[in-house]
Order: C-alpha cells, then sequence, then structure tokens
C-alpha cells in the first residue's frame, strides 16, 4: 500500500525505439523516488548472467522480435510484487502487446489510475537517434547523449548489440505492428496522454510531468 494521502504514481510510457523514453522514464522516476522499470534492462541483465530468462530470451532480442507475451508478463508480475513499487513505478518497455495491457490491467484494481503517456518521434529521427545512442559495455546502464563513458560505472561506451541499423529497421517493423495498435488501445481512455518527443530533453521531461499532473494531480 501506498502511505495514506499520497496517491500511488503508476505510469506506462509508451514510445517506438529511440523516442527516449528511457532517459525520460529514468528522471521521472528519479524526481518522484519511485523506480524505473525496464523490461528490456531485465532481459538485458539476465542475457548477461545467463539465467533460464536470459537464454530463452537471447535469440529473440538480438534478431529485434519481441519476447512471448507469456515470459515478460510472468516477468513483470514477479517484478511487481516487489515493495518498492508501493508508492508507484514507471514501466519503460511494458506493455509491448494488447495482451501484454490487459494483463497488466488484471494486476491492479480499477480504482488506481494507470497514467499511459506516449512519446512521440518521426521516424527519420528515430533512426538517426538509434545509429548514435550509446550503452555501457560494464553494467549495460544507458549512456546521457554527449558523454563518453558511463555515469553509473565510469565503464566504456559500445552500441547496443540490436541497434545496428537492420535490427534496428527491424525492431521498428516490430513497433509499428504490434505496439502501435497499443497505442490505440489505450489512445481511448481518459489517463492516456501523448507527448512531443522531437523537442531538447528538458523540454519533453517537462511535458511528461504536466501530463502526468493532468491526469494526477499535483504538481507538474
Ligand atoms: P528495449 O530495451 O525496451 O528496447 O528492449 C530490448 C528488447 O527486449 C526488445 O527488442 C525485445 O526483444 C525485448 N523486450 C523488452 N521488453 C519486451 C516486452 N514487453 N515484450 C516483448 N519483448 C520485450
Amino acid at each position: 500500500m501506498a502511505d495514506a494521502g499520497r496517491v500511488a504514481v503508476r505510469v506506462v510510457m509508451l514510445g517506438a525505439p529511440g523516442a527516449g523514453k528511457g532517459t525520460q522514464a529514468e528522471r521521472f522516476a528519479k524526481s518522484r523516488g519511485i523506480p524505473r522499470i525496464s523490461t528490456g534492462d531485465i532481459l538485458r541483465e539476465a542475457v548477461q548472467a545467463g539465467t533460464p530468462l536470459g537464454r530463452a530470451a537471447r535469440a529473440t532480442m538480438e534478431a529485434g522480435r519481441l519476447v512471448s507475451d507469456e515470459i515478460m508478463i510472468g516477468v513483470i508480475k514477479e517484478r511487481l510484487e516487489k515493495k518498492d513499487v508501493d508508492a508507484g513505478f514507471v514501466l519503460d518497455g511494458f506493455p509491448r502487446t494488447v495482451v501484454q495491457a490487459e494483463a497488466l490491467d488484471a494486476m491492479f484494481d480499477k480504482g488506481t489510475p494507470l497514467v499511459i503517456v506516449d512519446i512521440e518521434v518521426p521516424e527519420d529521427v528515430l533512426v538517426k537517434r538509434l545509429a548514435e545512442r550509446r550503452i555501457c559495455g560494464n553494467c549495460g546502464w544507458g549512456a546521457t547523449p554527449g558523454v563518453n563513458a558511463c555515469a553509473r560505472c565510469g565503464g566504456p561506451l559500445v552500441q547496443r548489440s540490436d541497434d545496428g541499423e537492420e535490427i534496428v529497421r527491424e525492431r521498428l517493423r516490430v513497433y509499428w505492428r504490434n505496439t502501435q495498435p497499443l497505442v490505440e488501445f489505450y489512445s481511448r481512455r481518459d489517463t492516456f496522454r501523448s507527448v512531443d518527443g522531437d523537442q531538447t530533453l528538458e523540454s519533453v521531461a517537462a511535458d511528461l510531468s504536466a501530463a502526468v499532473a493532468s491526469v494526477i494531480g499535483g504538481r507538474p
């Protein structure tokens, strides 16, 4: 349970690969003292650690396709059982299909507002950003544009193995095919907001905060 009188902030971030949803989710979660839950990060850690989950997901991820709904729903269910989500969370990368969204709805009582924010960025900007994106070769942390070492562990920056040009094209195709129907599914709700992601980091962050505040009240 969240503290009495404190509204849990439960946010789902939608957006194509490269839309900046990871960066924005991290920033927003930090400002609210709630966890950012990235299914991509959970899977990459599992791949690095060679766990059964990592072994099941590796080839699918490397091909730029989606890991099965069954596996992903299990992953998120387990994560949302931890105590640190009581005051809220920001989901980054989940759900990605309508089936996953329906499973997420079933995990919470109807009284809890789920704020859905779609970060919109034109395709040519996405392709350019993904080509330039770097992560830490040691810990997998996403790098801030313009820096040349990992902000978390100081490790060297590398390109994500699924950010190569061909795989990026496949990931964008997969996104339009599976995740766009999800945007349509959520856009019928009055807790859905879309934010222009083709702006400075600060402007997107401000619009995101204002979008969440417009649903649940409180400070932007
Ligand atoms: P991301 O870091 O969110 O771009 O995720 C990297 C990869 O992990 C994706 O291309 C998928 O292969 C896999 N993945 C992450 N989240 C999901 C999800 N919710 N459903 C299916 N596959 C996922």
